[in-house]
């Protein structure tokens, strides 16, 4: 079977190694931070569980779930159908992703959705409900090509012609900005449908945080999972894989292998391919664009959101963030009874603008506009900022038919495996799935 070696052990790269792992194979993972997991990392802030990166799993996510059934973890899985607010008019309407919870509090809801939508978004708000049922069996995270029909039209050109400017600046932005943290001009109809489609029936995390998965994966490869190790290079003879060049102090050094995985975002992937394949593979890579996020967290005194799990705000107010989050609601494992964790994602350009801000001045900004709509929201009991110049991978207008083309083109190279999210509707599932289907490639080949 030769030796695999595993570019990243995030998402993607743990997802390979575990599946590596059970069929026994000769594999080492490389990581280039000092730990892994990479965007389903979390960590514990004063008896708090913070999701760093993604924050909640749908229900529709098939590779995951049965993943979390291998890893024997799906006692720990705690399913929740929140309350959700969108701010408009000086007015929080909220509703319950549960349709019982809406039915037993009808003034709440009915005062909710007259206060978002005017005359114009309701009467477009069936057609969005019908689209939604004819596109179901299309929109799928892990074959986004069942949605090539949707791949070259923005969302926003598609919402603005199907549903109108109002439920495209009152719904579709701050739904598809709070789960992209990108905005609807920068993401493809297929992907920002998908998004909502997969939202309507739920949400699942773990008792303790996303990270959980993360931490069972590192766990069952831990003997093959090198952390500080940056791949600068994936080495070729003519079309074949010969191995990896990692850093080492000032040095290189050369790491022999049959096959290499590499789960490194699509840019960076560029960078170490660049020397071995045609620029027109190299230039469909470092083409796809991600969205950024200063991801900011605050540990505050009691739940100053009350039932609300999520408040989007739409784009249209001017604040840094497409929503926030309080995350202590999702299961009793995330926080102490009388603390919540309030998560605030900065999008788009702002998010972009505070990558460079020191924390203090990210935190001051931060809370004003949270103070916008909530003015006696508490001072923090403690402050958690972390910087993703690349949060999530915005599938833009032309990237699935793209990445099938770059998907064929690869099958030139012998041993040389991309994965990651990019290669499916953007999300951990599509990340998940594409590192064990790698994994299984792998094995199939050798
Ligand atoms: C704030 C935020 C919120 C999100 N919310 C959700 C959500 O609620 N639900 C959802 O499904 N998705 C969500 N996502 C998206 C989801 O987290 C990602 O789509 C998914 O985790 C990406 O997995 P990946 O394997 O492609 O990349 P990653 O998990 O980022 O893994 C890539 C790894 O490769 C490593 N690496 C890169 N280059 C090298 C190199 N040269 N050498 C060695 N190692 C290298 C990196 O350090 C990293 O660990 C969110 C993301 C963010 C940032």
């Amino acid at each position: 079977m030769g030796k695999t070696v595993i570019v990243g052990g995030g998402t993607a790269g743990l997802a390979a190694a575990y599946t590596l792992d059970r069929a026994g194979a000769d594999y080492s993972v490389l990581e280039k931070r000092d730990f892994s997991g990479g965007r389903i990392y979390g960590k514990v802030v004063q008896n708090s569980a913070l999701d760093l990166g993604a924050q909640f799993m749908f229900t529709r996510y098939a590779t995951t779930f049965d993943l979390v059934d291998k890893l024997k973890a799906k006692d720990q899985l705690v399913k929740f159908r929140p309350w959700m607010g969108i701010y408009r008019n000086d007015y929080m309407s909220t509703f319950s992703m549960n349709m019982l919870d809406n039915l037993s509090h009808p003034i709440e809801s009915a005062k909710g959705a007259l206060n978002l939508l005017g005359w114009s978004g309701r009467l477009r708000a069936p057609i969005m409900g019908a689209k939604f049922l004819a596109l179901a069996r299309k929109l799928d995270f892990d074959d986004p090509l069942k949605a090539i029909e949707l791949d070259n039209i923005t969302y926003a050109d598609y919402t603005r012609k199907f549903f109108g400017s109002e439920i495209l600046e009152y719904v579709s932005q701050p739904v598809a900005s709070t789960l992209s943290l990108g905005i609807p001009e920068e993401i493809s109809a297929a992907y920002g449908m998908a998004l909502a489609w997969y939202m309507a029936p739920g949400l699942l995390t773990f008792k303790t945080g996303i990270g959980y998965l993360a931490e069972r994966m590192s766990e069952e490869v831990k003997d093959n999972l090198k952390l500080n190790t940056t791949v600068k290079k994936i080495i070729f003879e003519g079309k074949k894989v010969m191995g990896v060049e990692i850093a080492n102090g000032d040095k290189s050094e050369f790491i022999e292998a049959d096959n290499v995985i590499c789960s490194a975002l699509a840019p960076q992937a560029a960078v170490l391919l660049e020397d071995a394949l045609p620029k027109s593979i190299i230039d469909v890579l470092a083409s796809i664009k991600y969205s950024a996020c200063t991801h900011v967290m605050f540990g505050v005194p009691g739940r100053p959101l009350g039932k609300i799990y999520a408040v989007a705000t739409p784009r249209k107010l001017g604040l840094c963030f497409s929503g926030i989050t309080e995350n202590a609601v999702k299961a009793s494992g995330y926080a102490p009874p009388d603390r919540g964790i309030i998560h605030a994602f900065t999008y788009a350009d702002y998010a972009r603008d505070m990558l460079n801000w020191t924390d203090e001045d990210i935190k001051k900004r931060v809370l004003r506009d949270i103070r916008i709509f909530n003015p006696s929201f508490p001072e923090p009991l403690f402050t958690e900022i972390f910087r993703w110049p690349e949060a999530v991978c915005l599938c833009m207008p032309g990237q699935i038919g793209a990445v099938q083309k770059l998907k064929v083109a690869l099958r030139e190279y012998e041993g040389l495996h991309l994965t990651g999210e990019y290669m499916g509707l953007p999300s951990m599932e599509a990340a998940l799935h594409f590192g064990v289907q790698s994994g299984e490639r792998v094995l199939a080949t050798s």
